[in-house]
């Protein structure tokens, strides 16, 4: 397991507005150059089965998650392994709340939670995404 970092610097980033902005702007950017369709909506079932996939993959808790409202923005507690997010989630707020989630619970976060640690965390989910169409539907249903 790697080792606690203390983040220095630019990346205590949290609580200050403008720079919580730089921060997203950051991490859209990186997925946005990496060809990531963080803006895609998802349906409930597709987003939990994007959960447990990457739980299993990176080996993490796979949190509990709930759904609230249509606003795309999210949230992930740090006490309890739980994240909220809209009822139609965009894949890239919904990694970014696994993000925390994975840095919480591999100690890779201090008192800050919007690090480079952060970025590095949601990109490997993204690309790891992309790699396995995790987002397509896997049928219509009639296997029957
Ligand atoms: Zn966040």
């Amino acid at each position: 397991m790697e080792e606690m970092v203390r983040v220095l610097g630019e990346d205590n980033i949290t609580s200050h507005p403008p720079r919580r902005i730089k921060y997203y702007d950051r991490e859209n950017n990186q997925l946005d150059s990496m060809g990531f369709n963080r803006k895609l909506k998802l349906d409930e079932k597709t987003a939990i089965s994007i959960i447990r996939k990457l739980s299993r993959h990176f080996k993490f808790t796979e949190p509990e998650i709930y759904f609230y409202g249509n606003m795309d923005s999210g949230y992930a507690s740090q006490h309890e392994n739980r994240i909220k997010v809209a009822h139609e989630p965009t894949l890239g707020t919904l990694i970014h709340e696994l993000g925390h989630r994975y840095t919480i619970e591999k100690h890779l976060v201090s008192e800050k939670f919007h690090t480079k640690k952060l970025i590095k965390t949601v990109k490997r989910f993204a690309k790891y995404i992309m790699k396995k169409n995790y987002w397509k539907p896997v049928s219509s249903g009639n296997t029957r």
